[in-house]
């Protein structure tokens, strides 16, 4: 068995881990212990004795500490599910070794292609070896990728003991991307101070912030009617959602906002004339920004209700997570390590934020504070994500850099 993280990358991506929105069930879909049964066993194989797969299908692992002295415990973290959102069933990796430049085209279906103009950061690529899908399933780097930098990590800090560490503790989960992956994670077991997702695109950045989240679902109560005697009786619930939608704000939607502006995004319509629901998730990296979109929309529902005087609504809030930043800034040798551990791996660091969550949002509001470490990936869930050999190699040399930064600034 070879071990380089491309190996392990090309090992890991054509096992089938798609979660499942709609399951109940932890993890969402059996076939991700398939993955964690895998990851232990190369985990046992590295010489981590206690490796393993718990009941609700996450992989614990420790590399023990080497050094005399109290070094915080860190932890790295990534999940082993694919987005729902694109197939993850029999995944045909491709390697385009030495990449000259030029858009790609994925042999297994000629209409994907990745081009240049839409992923600039393929300019970034020259001479790297680049794998994709054959574009008639996802890659699954997200985050295959991350998971091989630890595993590729862990194997390098064990074969080179002269490399000073503190204690390491890997955390694999299941469900991230339908927003469950911390649910059944046990901190206390895992015994870690701090952790670092590793999940991230670009190599070279680490993000600190994530947006804060809510969602809002409206109830239209309308008043229905036999259509034959409806005039100046009826108030159509469909209609009342329709107006509803066509008030939204259309500068403040996430098909035309980037960078650090929020939005207010309507995910879910459905109803008869008498009741209809709407489903919403508001986006945005502040409190107020949040609240102040949560305003606006309460203020649309309102305004239009006033033209259906027999009708009624309801407007729910749910808190789903928050930016992770509030937590981070109380310790930001998390991030400083980091961006140490980056640059001596030979990258400018690049500090962002995330225009979404992740299990390290969660992690730090349960008590776990955590960033997140670039894996190298593009274009995730799609047909057309890429991941270069270089890039995961430079997240397994920033690992083990940052391994180091830790045990020296303690
Ligand atoms: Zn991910």
């Amino acid at each position: 068995m070879t071990d380089t993280v491309t190996d392990r990358f090309l090992r890991y991506v054509v096992v089938d881990t798609q979660s499942d929105p709609t399951s109940a069930t932890q993890p969402s879909t059996a076939k991700q212990r398939n993955l964690g049964r895998i990851l232990v066993e190369e985990l046992l194989a590295i010489g981590l004795g206690d490796a393993h797969l718990d009941e609700h299908g996450y992989v614990y692992a420790t590399i023990p500490s080497n050094v005399d002295k109290p070094v915080p415990v860190i932890c790295f973290c990534s999940h082993m599910d694919t987005a729902p959102d694109f197939t993850g069933t029999n995944v045909k990796p491709q390697i385009l070794h030495d990449y000259s430049g030029g858009d790609i085209r994925l042999s297994g279906n000629l209409q994907q292609v990745i081009r240049v103009d839409e992923h600039p950061a393929l300019r970034d690529q020259i001479g790297n070896d680049i794998i994709t899908s054959d574009g008639t399933t996802l890659l699954g780097a997200d985050d295959k990728a991350g998971l091989a930098e630890i595993v590729a990590a862990a194997k390098y800090l064990v074969d080179n003991p002269d490399i000073r560490h503190g204690t390491i503790k890997l955390l694999f989960t299941t469900d991230e991307e339908i927003g469950r992956g911390v649910d059944k994670v046990d901190l206390k077991k895992l015994g870690a101070q701090f952790a670092y997702t590793v999940d991230g695109e670009t190599a070279g950045h680490i993000e600190d912030e994530t947006f804060s989240a809510d969602s809002v679902e409206v109830v239209i109560h309308g008043v229905a009617i036999h259509p034959g005697f409806a005039k100046g009786k009826m108030e159509n619930a469909i209609r009342i959602a329709g107006a509803i939608i066509d008030k939204l704000p259309k500068d403040i939607a996430p098909e035309t906002t980037d960078g650090r502006d929020g939005f207010i995004h309507p995910t879910g319509i459905s109803g008869s004339m008498e009741k209809a629901s709407l489903g919403f998730i508001i986006r945005d990296f502040g409190e107020p920004g949040l609240a102040d979109k949560e305003t606006r929309l309460e203020a649309i529902v309102k305004d239009v209700m006033t033209a259906y005087p027999g009708s009624s609504h309801t407007f729910t809030v749910r808190h789903q997570y928050r930016n992770m930043k509030t937590i981070l800034d109380r310790y930001p040798e998390i991030v400083e390590n980091a961006v140490e551990a980056i640059r001596r791996a030979g990258m400018t660091p690049v500090r962002g934020s995330i225009r979404g969550g992740t299990d390290g949002s969660r992690l730090s509001f349960m008590g776990l504070p955590c960033a997140n470490i670039f894996a190298g990936g593009h274009a995730f869930h799609s047909p057309l994500e890429w991941v270069s050999r270089q890039d995961m190699e430079r997240a397994v040399k920033t690992l083990v850099e940052l391994t180091k930064v830790w045990a020296e600034r303690s």
